[in-house]
């Protein structure tokens, strides 16, 4: 196991006092006086490059064909896998193809429509209410803007930025559940709540990476760090990794 050798770290110019632990790959972790963990841009960037090399197409697992589509799947996947919602929206898209379809929807039958997704009473009145407001304020469009995104019912930030980088090419960071516990582990961030970590890593990651770069934490997530068992050993980016240099 890779052991990081430890030095006392002050930056008097700053006012920060903490320990930094040294790496024999020189890419040092400092946690400082409240307990923040601090990276540096060097393994911030050996991050990014090993999450390019193990994955240079890390995209959108959702099916869809047009952003209502897509704006539609996001809503279904929370708390729900996107093989789960991608299996349900083959059919659904066939039978609404339009907002104004959704809008008229029977709520009933949406709600059976929808039911293995999970919380398909509460998905399926956002779902509706979303549509309408697209079609009485949007002509029946999906909205570009995050600010215009949000008034949406059922429409988070995190819906917003899918949407945003995979339909309009406006870099986003999606946080769901494997971005927030990847972050953490590698020692990006220290929150728990989605938004806030959202603003940490738009400060660390360059903007051009951000969409990119969230999907990737997505398939790591997958492939090796699970959320109850990571396989440190088997995974390449633990040198740089805060959670891994300590199992
Ligand atoms: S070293 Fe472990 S905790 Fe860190 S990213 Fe890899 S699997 Fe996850």
């Amino acid at each position: 196991m890779e052991k990081f050798s430890k030095g006392i770290f002050t930056c008097l110019q700053q006012g920060i006092k903490g320990i930094t632990y040294y790496s024999k790959y020189n890419y040092n972790i400092t946690i400082n006086d409240k307990g923040c963990v601090m990276r540096n841009k060097q393994v911030i960037t050996k991050i990014m490059e090993e999450l390019d090399r193990l994955y240079p197409d890390a995209g959108c697992s959702l099916t869809y064909e047009t952003p209502l589509q897509l704006l539609i799947a996001t809503q279904l996947a929370a708390q729900c896998t996107d093989e789960r919602v991608n299996i349900v929206t083959k059919e659904l898209f066939k039978k609404y193809k339009t907002a104004e379809d959704f809008a008229n929807a029977d709520l009933k039958t949406l709600e059976q429509e929808i039911r293995s997704t999970g919380f398909y009473r509460n998905k399926a009145k956002n779902i509706k209410e979303c549509c309408k407001r697209i079609v009485e304020e949007y002509n029946g469009e999906v909205p570009d803007t995050m600010e215009k995104l949000l008034t949406l019912p059922g429409v988070g930030r995190k819906t917003a930025n899918v949407v945003l980088g995979n339909i309009f090419n406006v870099p986003g960071i999606v946080v769901d559940t494997h971005a927030k516990r990847l972050s953490n582990r590698l020692g990006l961030t220290k929150e728990q709540d989605p938004t806030k970590i959202e603003f940490d890593l738009m400060k660390i990651i360059p903007k051009e990476k951000w969409s990119n770069f969230s999907n990737q934490l997505v398939f790591h997530g997958r492939a090796v760090c699970n959320a109850r068992k990571p396989n440190c050993e088997a995974c390449s980016v633990k040198p740089y990794c805060v959670y891994g240099q300590k199992s």
